[in-house]
């Protein structure tokens, strides 16, 4: 459906975790509602109509977690991101995509570093043309 057409930093993005629920942030130790990625997925599905049962795994882009130990445990591990970074995908079909910046921001992960912070998508219906070309 999309082509990884340019990776522009130099870390790792992750395919293992799911989208942060509010069961994982109570098994982080966050007491009360935290916005998680599943519920940021699920109202955008609404909105679109789409009647989901399940919130399909996400493309963690930026994200670095590493699977560590002899228990194959998914560890968390800071990305160095910098302002910039950024990926680029090719539509190959028509398609709805949905992107949600994570929140998760419990103390002591270093998911998301220090803080979280926003995220710019672009669209456009112009073909890329890598710089120089
Ligand atoms: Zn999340």
């Amino acid at each position: 459906m999309m082509t990884f057409v340019a990776d522009a930093w130099p870390g790792v993005h992750d395919m293992l975790w799911r989208a942060c629920d509010p069961h994982l942030y109570a098994l982080a130790g966050f007491e009360g509602y935290h916005p998680s990625c599943n519920e940021n997925f699920r109202i955008a599905a609404a909105r679109m109509g789409w009647n989901i049962q399940e919130v399909p795994d996400p493309v963690d882009w930026f994200q670095n977690t590493p699977v560590e130990g002899d228990d194959l445990q998914l560890g968390s591990g800071r990305g160095p991101t910098n302002a910039g970074d950024h990926v680029i995908l090719r539509a190959e079909i028509d398609l709805n995509v949905i992107a949600t910046a994570c929140a998760f921001d419990v103390r002591g992960s270093k998911i998301n570093g220090d803080r979280c912070t926003g995220i710019r998508l672009e669209v456009s219906d112009t073909p890329f043309a890598p710089e120089g070309n």
